[in-house]
C-alpha cells in the first residue's frame, strides 16, 4: 500500500482532528527492543517511545498477554488472583501512606478519576494546573490540559500556576529562591480559587514537566507548591504518566526526587509496556471517601490481561536490572548531550536525567530565543537518518529524547552521533 493513499484513506476514515508525525508519515509494520522497522524494511532508532518500556515485543510481556487472553479476560467483578497481585505488586513500589490502587486504562481516565477523588475529599471543586500542562482530554481533564485548552474555553474552577522554568525565566543564579516563588504561586492560584467561591480540591502537576519542555527544579519546587495547595485545604497529585516506573533516574517515581508524598497518584502509559493499563493509587481515607457516595467500575481497566501485561513488565524491570540501566545509560547520555552543549551554539540548555531529556534549541545563547523552525528541521533529519525524536515546550523548541528503558550505552551513542550530524547539518543552514 502506497504510503499517500493510506493517509488519504486514514483521513477519510478517522477524520480532520488527527496528526500524523513527520512531514514524510512513517510507516511502521514491526519492533523489537529499541528498534522500530517501517514497511520498507528501514529500521529506526526508537528515542522517543515511552509506552513500550521494556522494548517494543518484549517476548515475556508478549506471552503473558496472550496466555491470560487465551485462557480469561473478564472485569474487576470477579475475584482474581493477578489483579489483585499486581495491585499489591505497585503499591509495595508506592511509600506509606500510599495504599490504595484504582484501576483505568488510560492516563486522562486516572486523571479525570483522581480529580473526583480530590473533589470528594475535600468537598471543593477548584483545581490548580501548570501552563502548557497536558494530562489529558475528557471533558473534566481537558481545562487542565493547557497546552492544548485555549484560556477562552477554560472553566472558572480551573486555576493556572506558573511551571518553573529557570532557563525561560533567565534564573540561572538562584534557581532554588525561583523554584519556591513558583511553588508558592500554587499557594496563590488556589487562593484564587478560595476568593471565587470553588475552593481548592486538588494541585495537578506532571512530575516530568514533560510538555514544559522537560523540567527539573530543584525540590524546593514541589516542596513549596506541596505545603501551598495544602494550606489551602486541596490535595497535592502526582501525575506521574510520564515520570513514573524509573523513567527519570534515580526514583522509581518523579515526586521522589523532592523527597514528597503525594495524596493522590496518577500513572499510565508505560504500565501495561503497550497495553492498556493505568492507575490511580492513593490513601485508604481519600478512597474511602469516594466510596461513600459512589461504587466504582471501568469495564477494561485492571482487565486479568491487563494485570497480566502490569506483572510481565514489573517482572522484566527486576530480571533485567531496568533501573540500573536507566541510571548508567542515562549518565552516559547526559554527558554526551552536555558536551554537545558545549560544541553547538543552537543547543540552549540540557536538562533531564534518567533516560528523559530536553534539548533546548535557541537561535542566539545570549538572548535565548526560541528556534522551533531548527528543532523541527533537525526532527526529520533525524527521521532521515534513523532515529525518532520529537519535539516539544511552550515554544516547541526542545527535542525530547524518551526511549524505551532497555535503551543501551551503544544505543545513546548512535543517538549523540546522529544528533551531532544533525545539529551540524542545521548550523550550517541558520
Ligand atoms: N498525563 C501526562 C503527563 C501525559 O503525558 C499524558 C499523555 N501524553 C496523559 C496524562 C494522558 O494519558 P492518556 O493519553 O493515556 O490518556
Amino acid at each position: 500500500m502506497d504510503r499517500e493513499d493510506l493517509a488519504s484513506r486514514r483521513e477519510r476514515a478517522l477524520g480532520p482532528a488527527y496528526r500524523l508525525f513527520y512531514e514524510k508519515p512513517l510507516h511502521l509494520e514491526r519492533g523489537t527492543g529499541v528498534w522500530l522497522y517501517d514497511v520498507d524494511g528501514r529500521r529506526y532508532l526508537d528515542c522517543y517511545n515511552n509506552v513500550a518500556v521494556v522494548g517494543h515485543a518484549h517476548p515475556a510481556v508478549v506471552e503473558a498477554v496472550a496466555r491470560q487472553a487465551g485462557r480469561l479476560n473478564t472485569h474487576s467483578r470477579y475475584l482474581h488472583e493477578g489483579v489483585v497481585e499486581y495491585a499489591e505488586r505497585l503499591l509495595a513500589l508506592l511509600p506509606d501512606p500510599l495504599d490504595v490502587c484504582m484501576f483505568t486504562c488510560t492516563g486522562t481516565e486516572a486523571n479525570d478519576l483522581a480529580l473526583r477523588l480530590a473533589r470528594a475529599a475535600t468537598g471543593r471543586i477548584g483545581a490548580v494546573t501548570l501552563a502548557q500542562a497536558y494530562h489529558g482530554h475528557s471533558v473534566a481533564v481537558y481545562p487542565l490540559s493547557t497546552e492544548d485548552c485555549p484560556e477562552t474555553e477554560r472553566p472558572p474552577w480551573v486555576a493556572v500556576a506558573p511551571a518553573p522554568d529557570a532557563y525561560r525565566a533567565g534564573a540561572d543564579e538562584g534557581r532554588e529562591a525561583f523554584a519556591a516563588g513558583c511553588g508558592a504561586a500554587v499557594g496563590e492560584a488556589a487562593a484564587g480559587l478560595i476568593r471565587r467561591g470553588h475552593g481548592a480540591a486538588l494541585f495537578l502537576c506532571d512530575t516530568a514537566f514533560s510538555s514544559n519542555g522537560v523540567l527539573t527544579p530543584p525540590p524546593a519546587y514541589l516542596r513549596t507548591a506541596y505545603r501551598g495547595i495544602r494550606d489551602a485545604g486541596g490535595l497535592a497529585v502526582a501525575d506521574e504518566v510520564q515520570a513514573g516506573l524509573w523513567r527519570c533516574g534515580a526514583h522509581a517515581w518523579g515526586f521522589e526526587a523532592a523527597g514528597v508524598t503525594p495524596d493522590i497518584v496518577t500513572l499510565g502509559k508505560p504500565l501495561g509496556g503497550g497495553y492498556p493499563l493505568a492507575a490511580v493509587i492513593t490513601r485508604r481515607e481519600i478512597a474511602a471517601t469516594f466510596a461513600r457516595g459512589h461504587h466504582y467500575f471501568n469495564t477494561f481497566g485492571g482487565s486479568p490481561v491487563a494485570a497480566a501485561a502490569g506483572l510481565a513488565v514489573l517482572d522484566v524491570i527486576e530480571a533485567e536490572d531496568i533501573p540500573r540501566n536507566v541510571a548508567e545509560t542515562g549518565r552516559h547520555l547526559a554527558d554526551g548531550l552536555l558536551d554537545l552543549h558545549r560544541r553547538h551554539p543552537l543547543v540552549g540548555d540540557v536538562r533531564g536525567g534518567g533516560l528523559f531529556f530536553g534539548v533546548e534549541l535557541v537561535r542566539d545563547r545570549a538572548t535565548r530565543e526560541p528556534a522551533p523552525g531548527a528543532a523541527a528541521r533537525i526532527r526529520e533529519h533525524l527521521r532521515e537518518n534513523g532515529v525518532l525524536l520529537g519535539t516539544t515546550g511552550p515554544h516547541g523548541n526542545v527535542l525530547k529524547i524518551r526511549p524505551p528503558l532497555v535503551f543501551g550505552r551503544r544505543h545513546a551513542d548512535r543517538l549523540l552521533h546522529k544528533l551531532e550530524e544533525s545539529l551540524a547539518w542545521a548550523e550550517s543552514r541558520l
